[in-house]
């Protein structure tokens, strides 16, 4: 691809730059993880929404400015290099509105996309169960069928933000004959709603947004159903290859990282610097491929993997690296958070060792192991 920016790339950037150098909170807002910071965040989705920058890639009836995708990743870049809050509605709006275009009715799309770039709905994801996190077809969670839609039943663990959020979406086994990827259904449904009960699982860091859900008989109307009903794992995976390829871990996150990493004293001493400058960089050339690829009808596909292995170790090593350098100040520095939070990502998104398996079976065509 062309790596020179059109003048409407420079330009759309620009405004990007400068309205983020206006706005950005000059202290950072409290931790998402909480209920304070939560509504902190929401508030500041409101503000990139009025000045129509919360989904800049999106249509814009629906609340965005119909960017194309290269000027998606500028505008990430210039979002993290800002040191902009983190994004609370991300669920929402790098999972599951890349799988509302592709399988929501146009109903589905009206009903849920403005609200979400407005930042009026935060979504929750509510895949995981107890015994079905890297297994996921072994979910046990069921929708039963009833006059004018399902009632969803099941536990439901791991969920980033439900204790705060507004909605989920969710995978459940609609038909309980059919086994494992067949037979499941994709649902959308609020946390609020008669039947479920919210409970915040203590993380590392003690901050309580991280939550499992209990759903006991909920009811939910055949018009949220997302997709076919029993097509719930294709849909699904349109949903994966967002959350480890492309829309969720953009490189600018990681840019602004392996920059902070040079300012820290001893930094251009240290190969472990130069090379997580130039994986950053690297990943944001791969990223550029990835865009084109996908703007000329190509999908995220399989090589997602790669993605999430690379992007979940890159963010380890940075980390680890800011922290033998800073020595003991750093248990008080402002990477503590980012480092505990990059420990988490080898895990979520699927973990490390299922992506090396998707990576062995899918992409080098090796037989597939003994499970
Ligand atoms: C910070 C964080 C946020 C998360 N947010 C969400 C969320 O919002 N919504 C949601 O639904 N889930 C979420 N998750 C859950 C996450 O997707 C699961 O933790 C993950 O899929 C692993 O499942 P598990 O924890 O059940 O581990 P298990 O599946 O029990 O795996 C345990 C270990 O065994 C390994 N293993 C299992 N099977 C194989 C195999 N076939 N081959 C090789 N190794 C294998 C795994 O790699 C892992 O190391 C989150 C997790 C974390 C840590």
């Amino acid at each position: 691809m062309d790596l020179d920016l059109s003048p409407a790339d420079v330009a759309f950037r620009d405004e990007v730059r400068e309205w983020l150098r206006e706005h950005v909170p000059r202290e950072p807002l409290p931790s998402l993880e909480t209920e304070e910071g939560f509504a902190a965040h929401r508030r500041w989705e409101q503000e990139l929404h009025e000045a129509r920058l919360s989904v800049v890639s999106w249509p814009e009836e629906f609340g965005g400015r119909g960017a194309s995708l290269l000027q998606w990743v500028l505008f990430e870049e210039e979002y993290y290099a800002a040191g902009a809050p983190g994004r609370v509605s991300q669920n929402g709006i790098f999972l599951l509105a890349p799988t509302l275009f592709e399988h929501g009715t146009p109903d589905q799309q009206q009903r849920y996309l403005p609200r979400m770039a407005a930042g009026t709905d935060i979504w929750a994801q509510a895949w995981s169960e107890p015994e079905a996190g890297s297994d996921l077809a072994s979910i046990r969670s069921t929708a039963r069928r009833v006059d004018g839609g399902w009632l969803l039943s099941g536990q439901k663990t791991w969920s980033s933000r439900a204790a705060f959020a507004d909605r989920a979406f969710g995978l459940f086994r609609s038909d309980p004959e059919a086994q494992r990827h067949r037979g499941l259904t994709y649902f959308l449904f609020p946390l609020d709603a008669e039947g479920v009960t919210v409970r915040p699982i203590g993380r590392i860091d003690g901050k309580p947004a991280f939550a499992e859900l209990f759903l006991d008989d909920v009811f939910v109307p055949d018009e949220d159903v997302l997709g076919e009903v029993g097509e719930g794992w294709r849909v699904a995976m349109s949903t994966a290859s967002n959350e480890r390829g492309l829309t969720l871990r953009s490189p600018g996150r990681f840019l602004a990282t392996a920059q902070r990493l040079t300012e820290l004293p001893g930094a251009l001493d240290d190969d472990r610097v130069v090379d997580a400058w130039i994986a950053a960089q690297a990943y944001r050339l791969a990223t550029f491929e990835t865009v084109t690829r996908v703007t000329e009808g190509g999908s995220l596909g399989a090589e997602a993997s790669l993605n999430k292995l690379f992007w979940s170790e890159l963010d380890v090593a940075m980390h680890e690296t800011a922290w033998d350098l800073l020595g003991p100040d750093a248990e008080v520095s402002s990477w503590v958070e980012g480092y505990l939070f990059s420990l988490a990502g080898p895990i979520y998104a699927g973990t490390n060792e299922i992506q090396r398996n998707v990576a062995a079976e899918r992409l080098l065509g090796l037989p597939r192991g003994s499970r």
